[in-house]
């Protein structure tokens, strides 16, 4: 009796340390089942994690590029986890930093490549170490735990992989690898409790159904709807960084639509819901999101700046319009009534300086392609932002908001020889350019002097 005892507690024990150390839920998927293609993995990767393990830590590919790897898409980025703690990766990689308030990460530097390498994280709910504010949402949190842990804290199961490329498995801790294949994005834990904890899942949830074609899962989607005021929460400059994210995803024209038919676009871009609700306004910013869309899936770069500028113009225009009528001279309106759309916008989601000034040189060289006279269309060319000040005229000249022919006029003047531009400018019809009158004789003063 006393000995089976002992052996069920020995054997309860044995579960429980299983447990702690975090594979016993795991599932471990071989390289023969999840097929990933080692040729998509960046080699800067591969030796930050082969670095830890010679080092004597634990180190996986985790997160989105793991679910990228599962469906065959090269990952855009890549972060590792491990159970290493800051100090001790950054001593591991000569060229590391240790970066980040709300939670210390890693950056290890290869060439041009930066791998983020972060600590396995711990609960906080059950240990009452996170700060949370009124509504539930997390302010910080910054405790280590197990990799159960780490993958429990995660938001959606297909985020939630760990990829071991020396013994090359997959950890699956949440049936992550099953919804991958089931194209299927499923939040980890009670949806509601996690929305709550960061509102930012809500807009991830859309903007990863749209780019990777996943459905969102009935029950992650559900509480969406009436949890959309929650975002007027959340600091602006994640709300801005989670917003480029979407534009610039390849995916913007299917993320913007979700968002739209969720309602968690009000309060994002505010002054986008007006633009939008303008048939001129919305064929002019689905043309830019098109247009980036297409650039982004062509492998080319696009200038958040452009699309930003794009975004707001709409609104910039009918502020400069009503300036106009109040009196105020064309270059000025046009001054004014960017500085207010872009203070407008700050309100709800700041859009950081370094991109705000080249928003206004694009805004600002607007009416100068009207001016097709003398030397100012010379003068234009050589503008530093010249190549984007174009593009956004063409945008204009597409959405019908500008007569087709002067973004053509703009396309022929910059092909063309000195010839045949000075045989294109237009007559000059600028008051200020009118002849001045001649200057009235200076009467003479006697000055006395001999
Ligand atoms: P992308 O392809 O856009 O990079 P991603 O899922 O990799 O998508 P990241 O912002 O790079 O997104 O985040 C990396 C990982 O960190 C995610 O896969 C997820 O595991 C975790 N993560 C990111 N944001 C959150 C969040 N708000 N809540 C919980 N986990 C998150
Ligand atoms: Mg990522």
């Amino acid at each position: 009796m006393i000995k089976q005892f002992l052996q069920k507690v020995f054997r309860k024990r044995e579960r429980v340390t299983d447990a702690s150390n975090g594979l016993s839920s795991a599932q471990t998927i071989t390289a023969s089942n999840h097929q990933i293609n080692h040729q998509l993995i960046s080699q800067a990767a591969l030796k930050t994690c082969d670095g830890l393990h010679r080092a004597g830590f634990q180190a996986y590919i985790v997160g989105g590029a793991v679910r990228d790897l599962l469906l065959n898409h090269p990952p855009k980025d890549f972060d590792i986890a491990t159970d290493a703690t800051p100090e001790q990766v950054h001593k591991v990689f000569r060229r590391s930093r240790i970066i980040g308030r709300r939670f210390r990460l890693v950056h290890v530097m290869w060439g041009q490549e930066t791998i983020e390498v972060s600590t396995f994280r711990g609960h906080h709910q059950t240990e009452g170490d996170a700060e949370t504010n009124d509504s539930g949402r997390i302010i910080r949190d910054n405790v280590f735990g197990s990799i159960e842990e780490d993958a429990a804290r995660r938001d959606f199961t297909a985020n939630a992989l760990y990829y071991d490329p020396k013994q090359q498995i997959v950890l699956d801790f949440h049936k992550g690898v099953a919804d991958v294949r089931a194209k299927t994005l499923r939040m980890i834990g009670d949806p509601t409790t996690r929305y709550q904890e960061d509102p930012v899942r809500m807009l991830r949830a859309v903007r990863l159904s749209a780019k990777l074609g996943l459905r969102i899962d009935t029950k992650t989607q559900a509480p969406i709807r009436k949890l959309t005021a929650l975002l007027e929460d959340v600091p602006p400059s994640r709300l801005f960084d989670e917003m480029l994210k979407l534009f610039l995803s390849g995916h913007a024209i299917e993320s913007i639509n979700a968002l739209r038919a969720q309602q968690l676009h009000h309060g994002l871009l505010p002054l986008l819901d007006v633009v939008l609700e303008q048939p001129l306004g919305e064929r002019f910013v689905m043309l830019a999101l098109k247009n980036t869309d297409e650039r982004i899936l062509a492998g080319k770069s696009s200038n958040p700046s452009f699309l930003f500028a794009t975004l707001l113009w709409h609104e910039v225009l009918v502020a400069w319009q009503a300036l106009q009528k109040r009196g105020e001279h064309v270059i000025p309106a046009l001054h004014m009534a960017m500085n207010e759309i872009i203070d407008k916008q700050a309100e709800t989601m700041a859009i950081h300086n370094r991109y705000t000034a080249t928003m206004k040189e694009i805004w600002a060289m607007q009416p100068r392609f009207e001016q097709r006279s003398g030397k100012r269309p010379y003068a234009l060319l050589t503008h530093p932002r010249y190549r984007a000040g174009y593009d956004f005229l063409l945008l204009r000249c597409a959405s019908g908001e500008l007569p087709a022919d002067l973004g053509t006029w703009w396309t022929n003047f910059a092909d063309a020889g000195t010839e045949a531009r000075t045989q294109m400018l237009m007559p000059d019809t600028d008051i200020k350019k009118r002849k001045r009158r001649p200057l009235k004789k200076k009467p003479v003063v006697d000055t006395g002097v001999v």
